[in-house]
């Protein structure tokens, strides 16, 4: 059991329910929302939850870089309009410090939508805009990018995009890319077996570069490849495979950062977590 595995677990009851959650279900590693995820605005995490939080992740051996929080999908850091981009912004600065006051040193986004009214270009460089201004107004948090499907006018459905918001990032020290494999494969990115898995990693590295992979979302696609369409299954369920993921949990890149299912069935994430640890181990495939 070398690889981090975990899912994305509920913060019901408060924050410092999640690293319990994830040690019922075996996890190494996990993500969570650190607020409620469909409104703006959240109270300040008490100091008594903070506390809680981090005792709970010492006493069951989860450390920062395989903690992996999400932002609210209410943020869209490329909003083409100012008041709207504005709103976004202050929520993602937000997150960012509530991030830091738990202790974590990463925070997971989808990049955002250019929603048909300018061009992609444009969005890209607002999205980088957001992103350091964020930085600037923290001091530990890494942004980790997340890919996305493709679906609607979302961007960063491609590594050329990501790697072009990453060029514009002042410190890119605190800068990295989530990569989803459900969105990979809607993306048009092929992982059924190893050949697959390695010629995607090898793109990945050639236009973004894998030292910028802080973390992995492990769910199989309901859909075809290059469906643009985001649609989880649970692992070797899908369109990806048994195979696939053995490739994924074998693979160099998922070495030393955060494996996270965010499949449709949590009461059998403990079975998945166990599924992708036989996986790695085994010999075929
Ligand atoms: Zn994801
Ligand atoms: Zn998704």
């Amino acid at each position: 059991m070398t690889r981090y595995i975990g899912a994305h677990v509920s913060i019901a009851g408060g924050v410092e329910n999640a690293p319990l959650r994830a040690g019922e279900i075996g996890a190494t590693a996990f993500a969570m929302f650190t607020k409620n995820q469909r409104q703006w605005r959240a109270p300040a995490l008490s100091a008594a939850s903070v506390e809680a939080f981090r005792n709970n992740c010492e006493a069951l051996g989860y450390e920062s870089q395989y903690i992996l929080p999400h932002d609210s999908y209410l943020i869209n850091l490329g909003n083409p309009d100012p008041e709207k981009l504005g709103r976004s912004r202050e929520a993602f600065i937000d997150e960012m410090k509530r991030a830091e006051t738990l202790g974590l040193t990463l925070l997971n986004f989808h990049p955002g939508s250019h929603l048909r009214e300018i061009p992609e270009r444009e969005c890209l460089r607002t999205i980088a805009e957001s992103i350091n201004l964020a930085l600037e107004a923290t001091s530990s948090v890494t942004a980790v990018i997340e890919n996305t499907a493709g679906q609607g006018s979302n961007l960063g459905h491609s590594f050329e995009q990501i790697a072009e918001i990453i060029d514009r990032i002042e410190d890119r020290r605190r800068v990295g890319a989530c990569l989803d494999t459900c969105h990979l494969f809607a993306a048009g990115y092929d992982l059924r077996d190893a050949d697959a898995v390695e010629k995607t990693f090898g793109t990945f590295d050639d236009t973004v570069g894998l030292e910028y992979l802080r973390g992995m979302h492990l769910n199989d696609a309901k859909l075809g490849l290059g469906s643009r369409r985001d649609r989880h299954e649970s692992i070797g369920k899908g369109s990806i495979g048994t195979k696939g993921f053995a490739a994924l949990v074998r693979h160099p890149a998922t070495g030393d950062i955060p494996l996270i299912l965010e499949t449709p069935k949590p009461e059998i994430w403990k079975d998945e977590i166990a599924l992708l640890h036989s996986l790695e181990q085994s010999e075929d495939c």
